[in-house]
């Protein structure tokens, strides 16, 4: 069945003259869906039975079925979604003191295939739709019971692989008509498609950028990325200072620090060089482990001395704290075990 938000705006004006109903409903439809959230037509309580019975039959009102949660000791929590075609993604919403985030997923699967990614180990399934992102964020907003601070693309898939969907997505959630969230409150990341960051510069939003660079070498990425989706390091770099320029945000470059692979002192120093290129922030962060795939982080220690080198080159760096380790957090690693499938499987080969 078709997703009511999915529809062009003429394809609902045409549903609702051939069904009788004055334009006007449409925006109390959208009260209900984006400032409600609710989950069906069936809770729009001041609309007609008739018109309510009409909508159940021909639309589904929302896109995910929750099928599974996992809750860390650290509060975070990890959804399961099912789709309309019994596809599964994942979300995973982050409470803390001072702000909620929520993690959303733009593919099913990721044709990235990233050697240490559970959602890349089977490849890419198909895109989601616009309002299946957008309904990641509905859904969180439901869960709290108040609207989720901040919103990271960060989830299962390359989102500037599915970026036609994403951009509309991200335009729903910040239409102030619609869910109001402010440009500055989103995070896109990247494994670092250089078309999709210059589309997404051209396009003139204040999104911020996060890149996941793993690497300061062609060498070390080309272990982690597969050689189909992965741009030479120069021109993901001046893609991303473009971004800089056009948004007038700044970059992040976000680091999975895996033992013995990119935590080498000419790694970092070279990390160190990149950053002051591009005047990027870095987020380091250790790798969540399934403690059966083929990396693993460096110890307490071994993390703190790179932080510590970095400070000392003066770039701006911060740890990711590892948020739901328990719960499989990383991105995929619940839908595949709960596909019965181990956590990781991609071996990369130049
Ligand atoms: S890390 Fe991101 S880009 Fe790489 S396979 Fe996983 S989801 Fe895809």
């Amino acid at each position: 069945m078709k997703l009511f938000k999915d529809l062009t705006a003429e394809a609902k004006a045409a549903w609702f003259t051939a069904h009788n109903e004055p334009a006007f409903r449409q925006k109390q439809i959208d009260e209900w869906l984006y400032k409600r959230w609710v989950m069906s037509f069936a809770e729009m309580t001041n609309l007609p039975k008739g018109l309510r019975e009409a909508l159940e039959a021909d639309f589904l009102a929302f896109a995910l079925v929750p099928a599974g949660m996992r809750q860390a000791s650290d509060g975070t929590k990890k959804y399961l979604f099912q789709l309309g075609d019994c596809e599964t993604i994942e979300g995973v919403l982050i409470p803390s003191p001072r702000r909620d985030t929520v993690c959303i997923s733009t593919q099913v699967g990721c044709p990235v295939r990233c050697a240490f990614c559970a959602s890349g180990a089977g490849g890419l399934v198909r895109n989601l739709t616009a309002s299946e992102i957008v309904d990641q964020v509905i859904f969180s907003c439901r869960e709290l019971k108040e609207r989720v601070n901040n919103i990271v693309v960060m989830g299962m898939g390359e989102p500037l692989l599915n970026l036609d969907n994403l951009l509309t997505a991200l335009d729903t959630i910040c239409d102030p008509d619609k869910l109001g969230f402010g440009q500055r409150h989103i995070t896109v990341s990247t494994s670092g498609i250089v078309p999709g960051i210059r589309k997404l510069a051209e396009s003139e939003r204040q999104w911020n950028l996060a890149l996941s660079l793993h690497a300061s070498t062609d060498e070390t990425r080309a272990k982690l990325i597969p050689k189909e989706n992965r741009y030479p390091l120069v021109d993901i770099l001046d893609a991303c200072r473009e971004y800089r320029e056009m948004a007038g945000r700044m970059v992040t470059f976000e680091y999975a620090l895996i033992r013995g692979m990119n935590d080498t002192h000419a790694e970092i120093a070279g990390l160190a060089r990149l950053a002051r290129d591009c005047r990027a922030k870095v987020n380091i962060i250790p790798y969540n482990s399934t403690g059966r795939g083929k990396f693993s982080a460096p110890d307490r220690a071994g993390v703190q001395r790179i932080v510590d080198e970095l400070v000392k080159q003066g770039i701006q760096v911060a740890v990711r704290k590892e948020m739901g380790a328990d719960i499989q957090a990383a991105c995929g690693q619940l839908r595949r075990q709960t596909m019965g499938l181990p956590p990781e499987s991609v071996e990369n080969e130049e």
